[in-house]
């Protein structure tokens, strides 16, 4: 079987137990760019679906906790290469479902397979520690061992990545799993785990099923045969989540929204400030839990910045994701197309003055709409303080450094910040007074790198971080051995 064949035969199928079989229901899968293009018709599995799903898991467990390092470590490298080789192809159809401009898209993919790479590497790192005993002729070993089934339940504005940033720990430490990925992204998901399979996963150790969060959902958390379950999407259901998991005892690690404030100092370089303020607020058409959703503006550059801003928000290419030098996509559907749009509205009753935001026409019928920036905002209004989760961003205007520490920090979530400053005295004060997961300096608050940590804090993340090898933390459990010789 070459990789480079067409995956269609296998939409409207869920992959359970080393097999594609086909649901009892399909949903139409749409493209934001152009809805009168189904991508195909995708599975959405029912009761029983679900049930072989996390049987398939349990049963393959215990034979894969003992699978070999070197065994688990080649088949994520060898995931890694098919994704690198597969990348403008899965790039293309994650662009196509998804609404990500088509290079970005690809860049994801090429993400996806650098976290498997680097996991295929922590297989054998999963190290443990030797302590001295307290008794006498005994020594205490302290080792990690794989924790049974994971459910991985993900969102759809990252539609490769972030399943790979759970697959790829979750196998790598010997855990079986149940992935359900977003209803919007389902094609991008299929052809993950059909490349794993492709790779040589055996049988039951994957297993994915697609269809709605709010049925499939309750059920991989009422089960007792999943372990623990991975999050990341919205704060309602994270919250949910957490909830459901704690109280049937399992682990349970949720990564939800953000109200991410970049800071821009008077000393700031302005072509940085403005390259992370539009790249933070507006690519990826702003749905990204790190972006810069508050521009928190020193009252000295204040005017510039906003100049700079509108000229630059003027030239930002708006089309269809998959044409030639498309900076941003569609909205991903209409009812977060609806939200947006309802917040800019909120913002002008409160008294915002909002630059953009209009809906486009464009050469296919799509979910296009103008960035907006808006002026004239206070941080307790709704619009700072909730997450709208599209191009939508506020300048706030600031006296100095420390009333922009004050209002960066005030809200509810804690995922990540930003400053832009030439000064090394106001850049190490707010790396450290943050209250927040992820700080950026001169960077866009939305950049993460696969080899460290990602996380928040407050509202933001519940549970151990994601991605490095922090997420050993999550992904293992550890057992204490007392031995005397
Ligand atoms: P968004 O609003 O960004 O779509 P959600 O939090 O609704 O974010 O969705 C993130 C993921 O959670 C998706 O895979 C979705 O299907 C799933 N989901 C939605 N509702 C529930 C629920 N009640 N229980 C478990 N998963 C859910």
């Amino acid at each position: 079987m070459t990789m480079n064949t067409t995956t269609e035969n296998l939409y409207g199928k869920n992959f359970i137990a080393g097999e594609w079989t086909s649901a009892a229901r399909t949903v139409p899968n749409i493209n934001p760019s152009d809805v009168t293009d189904i991508v195909g018709e995708f599975a959405s599995a029912d009761h029983g679906e679900v049930e072989q799903a996390i049987a398939a898991a349990r049963q393959a467990f215990p034979t894969w906790a003992l699978c070999p390092a070197q065994k688990r470590a080649d088949i994520l490298f060898k995931t890694a290469q098919l994704l690198t080789s597969n990348a403008g192809r899965i790039g293309t159809l994650l662009s196509r479902e998804q609404g990500r401009p088509r290079p970005e898209a690809e860049g994801e993919v090429v993400r996806a397979a650098q976290i498997f790479a680097f996991f295929a590497g922590e297989v054998v790192r999963a190290t443990g520690e030797i302590f001295p005993s307290t008794r006498p002729g005994a020594e205490v070993l302290v080792s990690r061992e794989p924790i049974g089934v994971v459910a991985a339940i993900t969102p759809w504005n990252v539609p490769i990545a972030i399943p790979a940033w759970k697959i790829a720990p979750a196998l790598a430490y010997g855990n079986c799993m149940v992935l359900k990925p977003a209803e919007l992204v389902p094609a991008s998901a299929l052809e993950l785990v059909r490349i794993l399979q492709e790779a040589g996963l055996p049988a039951g150790v994957l297993n994915l099923v697609m269809g709605s969060g709010s049925t499939i959902g309750p059920q991989l958390l009422d089960s007792p045969d999943i372990d623990a379950v991975s999050f990341t999407g919205s704060i309602a259901t994270g919250k949910k989540i957490a909830a459901a998991a704690v109280a049937g005892g399992k682990k349970v690690q949720a990564e939800m929204g953000g109200k991410s404030g970049l800071v821009v100092l008077n000393d700031a370089n302005l072509d940085i400030a403005i390259d992370c303020a539009i790249d933070g607020a507006f690519f990826w058409t702003g749905q990204r839990c790190t972006a810069s959703s508050r521009l928190i503006v020193a009252r000295g550059i204040y005017d510039e910045f906003v100049d700079r801003m509108i000229a630059r928000m003027k030239t930002l290419r708006i089309d269809h994701a998959q044409k030639e030098g498309t900076e941003i996509g569609p909205v991903v559907d209409e009812r977060q197309l609806a939200q947006n749009q309802r917040y800019i509205e909120i913002a002008k009753a409160d008294g915002g003055e909002v630059i953009g935001g209009q809906r486009l026409q464009r050469d296919t019928q799509g979910f296009y709409m103008e960035p907006a920036l808006i002026l004239n905002t206070s941080n307790g209004m709704r619009i700072n303080q909730e997450e709208v989760f599209g191009p939508v961003t506020s300048v706030l205007k600031v006296a100095d450094y420390e009333e922009a520490l004050m209002v960066a920090n005030d809200t509810r979530f804690g995922l990540s910040s930003g400053i832009c400053t030439d000064s090394l005295h106001h850049s190490t004060h707010f790396r450290r007074h943050s209250l927040a997961g992820t700080v950026a300096v001169n960077l866009t608050t939305t950049g993460s790198e696969y080899h460290v940590p990602f996380g928040g804090r407050k509202s933001s993340s519940y549970g151990a971080r994601e991605q490095g090898r922090y997420a050993m933390d999550f992904y293992t459990a550890i057992k204490t051995s007392y031995v005397r010789a």
